[in-house]
């Protein structure tokens, strides 16, 4: 095992609004116990973003902010917004701070994997056979190009008026986004599948052959590729074909939230936004939830297996993230929070912080 206990990880926190603070507050003891079992020391700082930035400083993402995050080895995020500040306008919204600290970071790999524990095979919409038994699917979307980022706005030709959006890559940005890919499959199932719509697209077209080129230096991985549409149909028909999917920022978008569908619930499902260095930031994919907010029944796993992935992809402490994700699977054998809990499976209803008390002691108790 390569532990440098030199180091000190610094880590910034920022919990945000609704049931962040819950959230990170557990994954946070999660970091703390297994770098404390490896005799590792991990700092933590804390910053604002969101609703609370605000609140406290009339903007959703204060200079300090981001400075922490500079000066950080990885940011382990919450959530941000909540009806509070819903009449605000655009830039000055909670999920504007969200937008902005990736950009001002760099993060244009976004990770999200689509895992199913064992004990939650029944809470997915799939039935068992489909989903087999090890299902765990890697969306790798490119974050900061494309569609969402091209040319927009309107034009009248011969009287009619049109909308546009377009669909902009240079080949670099493909290059960088397919390289982080590749690499996550090397440490994976070596397999990855390129998601486009060539047969229509130019820019697919262009996507398709900048992978290929890129595929050169990464032989050991298996590359196919796929049409959108098909892709789709097949993450529900078949989803354990995949290991790494890689594709844009739209179709990321699209396919992502249908394959975290799969594993049953939204407050299990963590994810990553890497750049170019190994700095990167770690949340789950879900938001504030505000309607369940300071009632401590949030479901902490998706924050804890986010800290997880800042282990595997930030910190290089991969043992880290073995013991952090097997004591989540334990723990799913005995007990559920609420989103989770199913009447007669069992398992022990219980609190968010009662979760966290539950990984981490089997993180303390594991060899
Ligand atoms: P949401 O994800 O917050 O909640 C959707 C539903 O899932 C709610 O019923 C909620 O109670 C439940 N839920 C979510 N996380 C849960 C958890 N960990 N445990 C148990 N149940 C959980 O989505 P929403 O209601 O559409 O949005 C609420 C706010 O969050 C909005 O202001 C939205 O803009 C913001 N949002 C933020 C992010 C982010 O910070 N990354 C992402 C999505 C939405």
């Amino acid at each position: 095992m390569n532990i440098n206990n030199e180091k000190a990880y610094k880590i910034t926190v920022l919990s945000g609004d609704g049931i962040g603070p819950e959230i990170t507050e557990e994954a946070e003891r999660i970091l703390r116990a297994v770098s404390t079992k490896h005799f590792t020391d991990m700092d933590f700082d804390y910053a604002l973003i969101g609703g609370e930035a605000i609140d406290a400083t009339g903007e959703p993402l204060p200079a300090e902010t981001i400075a922490k995050c500079k000066a950080a080895d990885s940011i382990l995020l919450g959530a941000v917004g909540g009806p509070k500040w819903d009449n605000l306008a655009g830039e000055m919204r909670p999920e504007a701070g969200l937008l902005a600290i990736r950009k001002a970071l760099g993060l244009y790999a976004n990770l999200r994997p689509a895992v199913i524990f064992p004990a939650l095979k029944s809470a997915s919409p799939l039935k068992a056979e489909i989903i087999g038994d090890n299902l765990d699917v890697m969306i790798v979307r490119e974050l900061t190009g494309g569609i969402y980022f091209g040319k927009h706005g309107t034009m009248t030709e011969n009287g009619i008026e049109y909308t546009f959006d377009t669909e902009m890559y240079c080949v670099n940005e493909v290059e960088r986004i397919a390289r982080t890919a590749f690499e996550l499959a090397q440490k994976r199932g070596k397999k990855l599948c390129s998601v486009d719509k060539a047969n229509v697209l130019e820019s697919s077209r262009m996507w398709r052959k900048t992978i290929e080129a890129v595929s050169e230096e990464y032989k050991d991985v298996e590359l196919t590729y796929m049409y959108v549409d098909n892709c789709a149909m097949q993450l529900v028909r078949n989803p354990a074909q995949f290991d790494v999917i890689v594709t844009s920022n739209m179709f990321g978008d699209i396919l992502s939230d249908e394959a975290s569908m799969i594993s049953g619930s939204i407050g299990m499902l963590a994810s990553a936004s890497l750049g170019e260095t190994s700095l990167g930031l770690y949340e789950p994919i879900h938001g504030s939830a505000p309607d369940i907010a300071g009632q401590n029944i949030a479901n902490p796993l998706a924050a804890i297996l986010s800290a997880a992935m800042m282990c595997r992809y930030s910190l290089e402490l991969p043992v880290f993230a073995d013991e952090i994700e097997a004591a989540v699977r334990a723990a799913l054998e005995i007990a559920a929070t609420k989103d989770i809990y199913l009447e007669g499976a069992g398992k022990r209803l219980v609190s968010c912080s009662e979760m966290g008390d539950i990984v981490e002691r089997l993180i303390i108790e594991s060899k």
